[in-house]
């Protein structure tokens, strides 16, 4: 039996220290031991020089009882290592999500499209949150439709709410420390008091989290 404590309301953290939240950490930098849980992978900025040992150390450490999710991994047209590396990177994640049955956290800047493309290329038993959702309610619908779902931070559209299924709502810190704030306006604008809001969120996250 494990012993945790899994409540969890920020679905994305890279502050190792918080509290009630999913902390994104690269595969060395994952605790052995703690009862914090974590998602593992190998961020889009990192890819420059990922060996083939990087690959396994990122196998390893997803298999620990701790990580519950795979990422945060993804495609970023402006920072990292070249597409087509990017993309094979991108690709041994989600290969790595559907093995071991843990859901993807996804990094996207201007790459949507290639997004789209792998959705449809591995339709995925895992569930995919594309982090930190900034775009307009056009994107929000196409990601909804294909059935890729996402979190809001700090700089999220706020009409985006009118047509987020509850179900799929997914607030995040990122890097921010700015977590209650942003909970906050979020519980204003749905007329929902804090602890309604967390307590969604809570029940998100684990189905989510597949917990
Ligand atoms: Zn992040």
């Amino acid at each position: 039996m494990k012993i945790c404590k899994m409540r969890i309301v920020d679905i994305h953290t890279h502050n190792s220290n918080a509290d009630n939240a999913l902390i994104s950490v690269a595969p060395q930098k994952l605790p052995l031991h703690s009862l914090n849980s974590y998602s593992v992978g190998l961020h889009p900025w990192d890819t420059t020089s990922v060996t083939d040992s990087d690959l396994e150390a990122l196998k390893t450490a997803a298999l620990q009882n701790n990580v519950y999710a795979i990422g945060e991994c993804g495609i970023d047209k402006l920072r990292g290592a070249s597409l087509e590396i990017q993309k094979k990177i991108f690709e041994y994640h989600i290969q790595l999500s559907e093995d071991l049955c843990k859901p993807l956290i996804i990094h996207q800047v201007k790459s949507l499209d290639e997004i789209f493309f792998y959705r449809k290329k591995y339709s995925p038993s895992q569930r995919w949150l594309i982090h930190g959702f900034r775009g307009n309610l056009l994107t929000a619908k196409q990601l909804l439709n294909s059935g890729i779902e996402f979190s809001l931070g700090s700089n999220f559209v706020p009409e985006i709410l009118q047509i987020m299924p509850m179900k799929s709502l997914f607030l995040e810190s990122d890097d921010s420390s700015c977590f209650s704030a942003l909970l906050c306006k979020v519980a204003k604008i749905l007329n929902k008091s804090e602890q309604e809001l967390e307590q969604l969120l809570v029940e998100n996250n684990h189905s989510f989290l597949n917990v």
